[in-house]
């Protein structure tokens, strides 16, 4: 934890290569806890979706497996810490640079106990996750055509609509570029949490049920 008490805000912090899972443990902390979220993926998706000139330009980076420069989505951590009252914070896929990690760690004022969890992954399996990963257009369910299907083929579980979406950026060649950022930006930074004792490994090649149970015993003593 970096300073701070319990009655301030907490911070919980999800890093991990493409496919780890961290989305996936993200809305299973979202239905156990009260707590607002800031998923760094999804609002950069989002202002693509808008159709904007900074839209199109993020878009065209995504879709490289390149990583968006730290300036934008610094502006967008600090309106999300900025606009928030909750005291529980949850960061899924941000800060993903040594310059976002030092943007957070000052936005927060340095005061706010932070838990960085660290997920790892082999690059086959996650290459392999990806490449068959599929979600709902309507809800955004998300699917494996190996692993996960619909439990009726091409109808939604969760809300029944029969419309499938692929995402741009999850083609071999696009994650080849995200796993090198990962290994050669991302992975570097997880030192600074390391450095300030409050960095926890998570083995995510596990089943999905094995590492909500690790993140449950983790975050329940936290939160
Ligand atoms: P994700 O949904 O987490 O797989 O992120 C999709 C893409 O958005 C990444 O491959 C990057 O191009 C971009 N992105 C997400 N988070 C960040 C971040 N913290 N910094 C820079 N680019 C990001």
């Amino acid at each position: 934890m970096v300073g701070g008490e319990l009655s301030s805000k907490c911070v919980v912090i999800l890093i991990g290569p493409p496919g780890c899972g961290k989305g996936t443990q993200a809305g299973m902390l979202k239905e156990l806890y009260e707590v607002e979220s800031f998923c760094a993926g999804d609002e950069l998706r989002k202002e693509t979706a808008s159709g904007s000139d900074l839209g199109k330009e993020i878009a065209q980076i995504c879709d490289a497996g390149r990583l968006v420069p730290d300036r934008i989505v610094n502006l967008m951590a600090k309106k999300f810490v900025d606009n928030t009252a909750s005291s529980r914070l949850l960061f899924d896929g941000f800060p993903r640079t040594a310059e976002q990690a030092n943007f957070l760690i000052n936005s927060l004022e340095k005061q706010w106990p932070v838990c960085a969890c660290s997920f790892y992954v082999d690059d086959e399996v996650v290459m392999d996750r990806i490449l068959h990963r599929f979600s709902c257009t309507k809800c955004g369910t998300i699917y494996n055509s190996k692993t996960k299907k619909p439990r009726i083929d091409g109808v939604c579980d969760n809300c029944g609509s029969k419309e499938f979406t692929h995402r741009n950026d999850d083609n071999e060649e696009a994650m080849k570029k995200r796993l090198d950022n990962y290994r050669t930006i991302t992975n570097p930074m997880l030192k600074l949490f390391a450095d300030l004792g409050v960095l926890h490994e998570i083995d995510s090649s596990r089943e999905v049920a094995e590492v909500s149970g690790s993140m449950k015993d983790l975050i329940g003593n936290f939160w």
